[in-house]
């Protein structure tokens, strides 16, 4: 392969800010939807099957080019790199505005097609020639109930903005702001948050209580902040005829609500997986009793230094392993300036893959050299393949469910934490299985307690108009407390980490991390019981959203409507947890 590039090359969508593609680009689009529906709005385009198959080969071809065009992502990861660059973000939230309102001008095609009448949406679903377009019409079918008027439609995505995306940026900007005075120095937040993990039992702790103080004096702004979005969202919900704060996300994610009720009580029914975990966790710190600053300390160090060359080296010989052409994706990434590799200042923190339509995937990085950056260079590499197979699929499925995603960035990870075991002592593998639980419990159990408790938020708000932040970090600690259990100590101050938990500001997705993580479990179990199973690990990667989450399990095999299915995942974590009990017998903590 030709060398390697650490930063993001953003010249594959556009040469420079300047660029005269950039405004070329953006005319093109509000050109073709204006004239779009110009031509077809208000004709009667649904009469039969072939005229509807005649408007949307047409307007796949307006979404194909729509899928190619980069303005508003440009400045964004502009902004990724540099949060100063005050500049390239109110760009990018210019061109999202003209980009919603171009789009907005061919939302009545969806809007028309759902008023198809029930008794003649048979007909149009099994006609021949319609079958590449039968799933997205079922989908429209099955959502039309909750449409609005167009006019109605327009405004809430425009309204949106203001009524959400702004109160949370607010809130985000103010948190970023905040500092830790410790030792006589000044350490931002997000920095103290991500290092309480690897600090000494006094440090972890004085910090924590530090971190609570602060979100404790700048709650009245979240609180004014979470009563706004929830509302927000109540009446929205309400307009639209969603019975529960959670059906529009389920619905959105192509899930069936029963199914996903089902799995998150079933979740919650074994909390107590979790509680015993916990109290190995705090064995193994040395302690009886742990508080919730101590809940991901860590308990020893794995020495050997993943830099990044050497995560790369491994990441290729694991990703060989299974399909040559996962390979040829990494190595395209690396040469091309798609991986963003090193921690940098006012870089965002983190990392993510973002890709869309047809443009080039990036990945973003804060690659430290540790397991954990390893670990997730494998993760994130597992979206952004999961993203390049997807594009094979025409525009119209090519996003798929976000309770996907989750599935196949995981199985990348369990495929390199398995490498990682081969290289390390006892001592280590004790650490790191220790590491990779403490994972799958916040994965699993964590997001569920995280779901239960925006469940009662949007109850409570909807019930009583408006909640005190007092209320709110109360209700927090409570389900804080559920999935922890007796090993944890957490107070009503720590509710407050509200203010901080990004997640409840995504109404309810939460439960997708912890459905893709047992059903990547098994996706690897079967994988490592027969490698030809790699062939339908694929087939998974390549669907993108062209049928529903459930049916694409069922078809590699995967049977998420059988009760059984996530007990035995759940069942699994527990095995894990047995298994390290045993062997930690004995295990000290160095301090
Ligand atoms: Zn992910």
């Amino acid at each position: 392969m030709k060398s390697i590039k650490t930063k993001w090359d953003l010249q594959l969508l556009y040469k420079s800010d300047s660029d005269p593609k950039i405004e070329k680009d953006l005319r093109l689009i509000e050109q073709l939807c204006e004239s779009f529906a110009k031509k077809h709005k208000g004709k009667q385009f649904t009469k039969t099957p072939q005229t509807l198959l005649k408007i949307l080969d047409e307007s796949e071809k307006l979404n194909e080019l729509m899928d190619s065009c980069a303005p508003s992502h440009y400045f964004h990861f502009k902004t990724d790199l540099d949060s100063s660059d005050d500049k390239s973000f109110a760009i990018s939230t210019k061109y999202g505005q003209r980009l919603t309102e171009a789009s907005n001008k061919i939302k009545f095609l969806g809007l028309e097609i759902a008023k198809i009448p029930l008794n003649k949406q048979k007909t149009f679903l099994n006609y021949p020639a319609l079958k590449p377009y039968k799933y997205l019409l079922s989908q429209i079918f099955i959502n039309a109930k909750y449409n609005l008027s167009e006019g109605e439609e327009q405004l809430e995505d425009l309204l949106s903005q203001p009524g959400y995306g702004m109160w949370i940026d607010a809130q985000e900007k103010l948190l970023n702001q905040q500092v830790i005075k410790h030792k006589g120095k000044d350490i931002p937040i997000a920095k103290a948050m991500a290092s309480l993990s690897d600090m000494s039992k006094k440090d972890r702790r004085e910090i924590h209580k530090k971190i609570t103080a602060i979100l404790k004096s700048i709650s009245h702004v979240a609180e004014g902040e979470l009563n706004a979005i929830y509302n927000f969202k109540k009446i929205m919900d309400k307009r639209r005829g969603y019975k529960k704060p959670y059906s529009a996300t389920i619905l959105g994610y192509e899930n069936d609500e029963e199914a996903i009720e089902k799995f998150v009580s079933l979740v919650s029914k074994h909390f107590h997986i979790a509680h015993r975990f916990y109290r190995l966790h705090a064995k193994l710190l040395g302690e009886k009793k742990i508080f919730l600053a101590d809940r991901g300390a860590k308990i020893g160090e794995i020495k050997i230094k993943f830099d990044f060359p050497r995560s790369v080296n491994m990441l290729q010989s694991v990703l060989a392993g299974v399909d040559k052409e996962y390979l040829n994706i990494f190595n395209k990434f690396l040469e091309n300036g798609q991986i963003d590799v090193y921690p940098k200042k006012g870089k965002t923190g983190g990392a993510y893959c973002s890709g869309y339509g047809k443009l080039p995937t990036f990945v973003l990085l804060n690659h430290v050299d540790t397991v954990r950056s390893l670990e997730t260079l494998a993760h994130e590499m597992g979206h952004a393949i999961h993203t390049e197979l997807s594009k094979n699929q025409p525009s119209r499925y090519r996003d798929y469910s976000i309770a996907t995603a989750e599935v196949a960035s995981t199985f990348f990870e369990q495929l390199i934490s398995e490498e990682v075991e081969k290289n390390i002592s006892k001592r280590e593998l004790i650490i790191l299985l220790h590491n990779r639980i403490l994972g799958d419990i916040s994965t699993i159990f964590r997001q569920i307690a995280c779901f239960n408790f925006e469940l009662e938020l949007h109850e409570n708000i909807r019930k009583d108009g408006q909640l005190s932040k007092e209320i709110i970090a109360k209700l927090m600690s409570k389900h804080l407390k559920s999935y922890l259990g007796s090993a944890v100590e957490v107070t009503d101050e720590d509710g407050y980490f509200y203010v901080y938990w990004s997640h409840i500001r995504r109404f309810f997705y939460v439960y997708t991390y912890a459905y893709g993580q047992i059903i990547s479990r098994a996706l690897f179990e079967k994988w490592k019981e027969d490698p030809s199973y790699a062939n339908k690990i694929k087939q998974f990667l390549s669907a993108g959203g062209s049928m529903k989450p459930e049916d694409i399990f069922k078809s590699i095999g995967i049977d998420t409507s059988n009760d059984s299915f996530f007990e035995a995942g759940l069942k699994g974590v527990e095995k894990d947890i047995v298994k390290l009990e045993k062997l930690a017998k004995g295990f000290k903590i160095s301090k």
